[in-house]
């Protein structure tokens, strides 16, 4: 009767583990999905970066001042000011 029970345990024991298992195995792969997700935003974000004609920095089109058909990342730069 004892080692019965001890089996039992054991046997619940054991689908216990492989539950929290499971569940951290699905959080993981979340994780990897929103990085994935994350990652693929950064890349589109980075296609619409552009060089400063004055000193090559990268800045993106948003913070990048226009002037006379350049790109600058700064007024320094652009000679604005
Ligand atoms: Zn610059």
């Amino acid at each position: 009767m004892i080692f019965k029970l001890i089996i039992l345990g054991l046997v619940i024991y054991g689908v216990y583990i492989l539950f929290i298992r499971e569940g951290n195995l699905l959080d993981q792969v979340k994780e990897k999905t929103k990085r994935a997700a994350s990652k693929a935003a950064e890349k589109e974000d980075a296609e619409t970066v552009v060089e400063c004609h004055k000193c090559g920095v990268y800045v993106s089109v948003d913070e990048a001042i226009l002037k006379d058909g350049y790109y600058y990342c700064s007024k320094e730069c652009a000679g604005v000011k």
